[in-house]
C-alpha cells in the first residue's frame, strides 16, 4: 500500500542522482515502511532550472484559466481522499479521521486560492493631470522555495503551494522526509489536473542542505517556512542577507482562557478536543489552560475526564481518537517536560507515561500546579500535554498570556461582551478564537506576530505575499 516516494522535477518523477533515499519509518509500529528520495545538489539544479522555466509558462496563462486547473487538482483530491488519508495515517499517525479531514480541508483551500487567482487586483489611482492614468499592477513575485513540516503533512503544503499557483508563481516544495508520501500525493492531483511541467517541484533531503542552497539562489525569489522559531529565525537571517520575501509561520504555546462567566463544561469539552487533535502536535493547540478561580476545579474535572477517554492507538484501528506521536524526539521531547515539571512540583492529573515500547504511544497527559520555572511553561510542548494554571483577574491573565515571546493562536470563553472585547484587543496574537473553534479556515487569516513569525497563510492577506506590486503611470501622447 505505501511504496517509495520520488523526487518531481520538470514534469517527471523519479530517484535522487546517485541514488541515496532516507527510510520512512511507521510512528505506530517502528516498521520501515518505504523510502524517500535525499535530494543531490544535481537535483537541486535540475529544479532550480525547472522553476526559472516554469515560471515562465504558468505566469502567461490567464488567472481564469489558472484558476480552472487548480480547481481539477482539488477535485482529484476529493476523489483519492481515502487513499491518501491511509498513507498519512501510515507515516504521520494520526487517526484515519483526521487525515481524511486533513486532504479535504486541502482541497477547500486549493478552491479558495483558485478562486482568489481572478480576485488578484490591482487600482486605479486618480491623476493630477488630464490624460494620465496611475495603474497598480500585481505580478508574481517569481520562483518560490517552500519548507513544510510533518505535523500537516498535506495542510503545510496546500496553503503555500495552492497561494503560489494562484499569483502565478513556480514553486519548488521541500516537504517532510519524515511524512513524504502524502505531500507528494498532493503534487501528483497538481499535476494530474495539468499544471505545466517545471511549475510544481518536489524534493526531499537534508533541510539544511536545502534550503542553505535554495534560498541564496537567484532563481529563487520567496522563501516560505513552518517549523520552529529557532529554524525559522535562522532562515528568516539567510533570507534577509540575500534580500528574498518571506513567509513564516514558526511555534506557539497558545493561552486558553475560561473566566467564570463562561459554560464551563463545553469550555472544557472544546479545549480538551483541540488539544488532544493530532496528539498534540499542533502549532496553534491550546496549550496555557488559564482558569479563573471560582471555575477552576470544575474546568480541571471535565477536561480530565474527557482526557481519559481518549482511545490511543493505531490511527487505521476504527475507534482509535489519538494516534501515536510523529517521532521518537516528541516522546522524548515529553518524557523531559513532565519530569522536569513534576521534579519542580507539579501535579500529574492523569498520565504523563509512554505507552510499551512499540510505536511512538504516549498517554495524554494533564499537569496542574506547575510553577513558573518549569520549562514546559516556557517551551512549546508540542504533544498531547496539557497545562491547567488558575487566575484571579482579567489583568492577571493579560499579563500572563503576553509573558511568552510567542503570539500565534489564543483562545477565549466568557459570557460577557464586554470582558470579549477586552480579551480580544489586549492579548498579543495573530490569532484569537472566542467561545468556539474557528481558526484556519482557508478564508480567514492565518499567522502569528513576535516570535510565532509573520505573514498570513489565509484569507484575501494570504496571496498578497506571493506578489509584487508594480506602479505604471501613463499620459496619452
Ligand atoms: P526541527 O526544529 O529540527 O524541525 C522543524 C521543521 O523544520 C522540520 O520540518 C524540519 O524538516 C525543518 N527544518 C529544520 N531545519 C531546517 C533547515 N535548516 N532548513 C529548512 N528546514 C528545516 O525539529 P522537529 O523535531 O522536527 O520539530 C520540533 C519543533 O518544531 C516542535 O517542537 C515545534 O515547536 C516545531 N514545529 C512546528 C511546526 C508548526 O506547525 N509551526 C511543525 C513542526 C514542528
Amino acid at each position: 500500500m505505501y511504496s517509495d516516494v520520488s523526487l518531481f522535477i520538470d514534469g517527471s518523477w523519479g530517484p535522487a542522482a546517485g541514488g541515496r533515499t532516507i527510510d520512512v519509518v511507521n510512528p505506530a509500529t517502528g516498521d520501515k515502511i518505504g523510502t524517500v528520495p535525499h535530494a543531490a545538489l544535481s537535483d537541486l539544479d535540475r529544479a532550480l532550472e525547472a522553476a526559472d522555466k516554469g515560471f515562465k509558462v504558468w505566469r502567461k496563462i490567464s488567472a481564469y484559466d489558472r484558476s480552472k486547473v487548480m480547481r481539477k487538482a482539488a477535485d482529484i483530491l476529493r476523489e483519492r481522499a481515502d487513499n491518501i488519508a491511509r498513507l498519512l495515517t501510515m507515516e504521520q499517525g494520526k487517526p484515519f479521521a483526521e487525515a481524511k479531514g486533513e486532504v479535504l480541508a486541502g482541497a477547500d483551500v486549493i478552491d479558495w486560492f483558485a478562486e482568489e487567482a481572478r480576485r488578484a487586483y490591482g487600482r486605479v489611482i486618480p491623476a493630477r493631470a488630464e490624460g494620465v492614468y496611475q495603474l497598480v499592477i500585481k505580478e508574481p513575485v517569481g520562483p518560490v522555495a517552500a519548507f513544510t513540516p510533518w505535523n500537516f503533512p498535506i495542510n503545510q503544503v496546500v496553503r503555500k503551494l495552492s497561494a503560489a499557483l494562484a499569483a502565478g508563481c513556480s514553486i519548488i516544495v521541500k516537504a517532510p522526509e519524515e511524512t513524504p508520501a502524502s505531500p507528494a500525493e498532493l503534487i501528483r492531483a497538481f499535476a494530474d489536473a495539468g499544471v505545466p511541467a517545471g511549475t510544481i517541484n518536489l524534493v526531499y533531503g537534508i533541510p539544511s542542505e536545502i534550503s542553505e542552497y535554495l534560498i541564496p539562489h537567484p532563481v529563487i525569489r520567496k522563501m516560505s517556512f513552518t517549523g520552529s522559531t529557532v529554524v525559522g529565525k535562522q532562515l528568516a537571517a539567510l533570507a534577509g542577507a540575500h534580500m528574498k520575501r518571506v513567509t513564516m509561520e514558526l511555534g506557539g504555546h497558545a493561552p486558553a482562557i475560561v473566566f467564570d462567566d463562561a459554560d464551563v463544561d463545553l469550555a472544557s469539552r472544546m479545549l480538551a478536543g483541540a488539544k488532544y487533535r493530532n496528539a498534540g502536535q499542533v502549532c496553534v493547540s491550546p496549550t496555557r489552560m488559564l482558569v479563573q478561580e471560582k471555575v477552576y476545579e470544575q474546568f480541571v474535572e471535565g477536561f480530565v475526564a474527557y482526557t481519559k477517554k481518549l482511545k490511543v492507538g493505531d490511527g487505521l484501528e476504527s475507534g482509535t481518537t489519538m494516534g501515536p506521536l510523529a517521532n521518537p524526539r516528541r516522546i522524548t521531547a515529553m518524557e523531559t517536560f513532565i519530569g522536569d515539571a513534576q521534579q519542580k512540583g507539579a501535579t500529574v492529573r492523569t498520565g504523563g507515561n509512554r505507552i510499551g515500547n512499540k510505536g511512538n504511544f504516549f498517554e495524554p497527559t494533564v499537569l496542574t500546579d506547575i510553577p513558573m520555572e518549569a520549562r514546559v511553561l516556557h517551551e512549546e510542548p508540542f504533544g498531547p500535554l496539557a497545562l491547567i494554571s488558575p487566575f484571579r483577574s482579567l489583568d492577571d491573565v493579560v499579563t500572563e498570556a503576553n509573558r511568552l515571546p510567542f503570539g500565534l493562536a489564543s483562545y477565549a470563553f466568557t459570557r460577557s461582551a464586554k470582558t470579549a472585547n477586552a480579551i480580544a484587543s489586549s492579548v498579543e496574537a495573530g490569532m484569537m478564537t472566542i467561545n468556539h473553534m474557528g481558526l484556519a479556515l482557508p478564508e480567514v487569516p492565518f499567522g502569528g506576530i513576535k516570535d510565532s513569525g509573520y505573514g498570513s497563510e489565509g484569507g484575501s492577506e494570504a496571496i498578497e505575499a506571493y506578489l509584487n506590486t508594480k506602479f505604471v503611470t501613463q499620459a496619452g501622447l
